[in-house]
């Protein structure tokens, strides 16, 4: 899985108007990138420069999607990796493929003529989790070092500006050095949907779709409290489905509504399975 590290072949097109709901998430995280947007009048005001940033949140809301558009927004290409990925039993692997991944960030910014790399991390506190803690392995230590003396290194005067966008759900596990000033300083919390969200999110969904006139999205945001914005892709999905089967052309608000019960018994299913 060595090589497999970031290299995520996303166009980084997607924007955060493709992100149904999070208004609160996607304001802050532009507010945030706007300092490395304007990085010389940020830097001449002493303004200390913007390395990490911590989508925290549960499952399927987004945070992936958000990290993507912060690639587009601030005309970087896009890197994706998982905490997983740099757990080995073999000392120096893990930090050896934080530094590849830095490099590897570097080098596909400049053979796109971008102006930086966005580097997301999912998962983040398999390897940030508190020193000490469930990691008795000095492998995690040398790790979670490299990452720091990474992000320590960031410059502003660089050419290429890089940005790691770390995601968990369990911001309270991470090494308290990760959260420091100059690391990953700003939280940004990412919930659930409400219901203005979900109607936005299906809509997203089901814009490019045949859809009945009978449809009612509100009627359904309102059926469909503590859908992630996954879980609501998936009941579009599932509606189209559906429809092919019964032999029709467009979708109704009946399949929409029987792929609610569907995603809903998916999910208990999951449950009973991890029980
Ligand atoms: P995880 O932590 O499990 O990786 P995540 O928060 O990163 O989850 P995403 O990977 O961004 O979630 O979302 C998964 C899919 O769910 C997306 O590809 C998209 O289809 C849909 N989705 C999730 N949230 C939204 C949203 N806010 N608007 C539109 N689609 C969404």
């Amino acid at each position: 899985a060595t090589q497999g590290i970031g290299d995520y072949k996303a166009e980084s097109s997607f924007s955060f108007e493709e992100i149904g709901g999070q208004k609160v998430a996607k304001k802050e995280l532009s507010e945030a990138l706007d300092f490395m947007v304007q990085s010389q009048a940020a830097d001449e005001l002493g303004i200390r420069p913007l390395k990490g940033i911590l989508l925290c949140g549960p499952p399927g809301t987004g945070k992936t999607l958000l990290a993507k558009a912060a690639a587009t927004y601030t005309n970087s290409v896009f890197l994706s990796c998982s905490g997983s990925d740099f757990i080995e039993v073999y000392a120096g692997v893990g930090a050896s493929r934080i530094r590849n991944l830095f490099n590897k960030a570097r080098d596909k910014a400049k053979k796109s003529n971008k102006k930086g790399a966005v580097i997301f991390i999912d998962e983040i506190d398999v390897l940030g989790a508190k020193r000490g803690a469930n990691r008795g392995h000095m492998e995690y230590e040398q790790t979670l070092n490299a990452l720091l003396v990474e992000m320590d290194g960031l410059k502003t005067h660089e050419s290429i500006q890089i940005l790691i966008i770390g995601a968990t759900n369990r911001p309270d596990l991470l090494d308290p050095a990760l959260l420091r000033p100059g690391r990953f300083d700003r939280q940004i919390q990412v919930d659930l949907p409400d219901k203005e969200g979900r109607e936005h999110i299906l809509n997203i969904h089901l814009r490019n779709k045949p859809v009945s006139d009978d449809v009612n999205l509100a009627m359904l945001a309102k059926e469909t409290v503590g859908f992630s914005g996954a879980q609501l892709e998936s009941v579009c999905n599932e509606a189209a489905i559906l429809s092919l089967r019964q032999g029709k052309k467009t979708i109704n608000f009946e399949q929409l509504k029987e792929s609610i019960e569907k995603v809903l018994l998916g999910a208990a299913g999951d449950r009973k399975a991890i029980e």
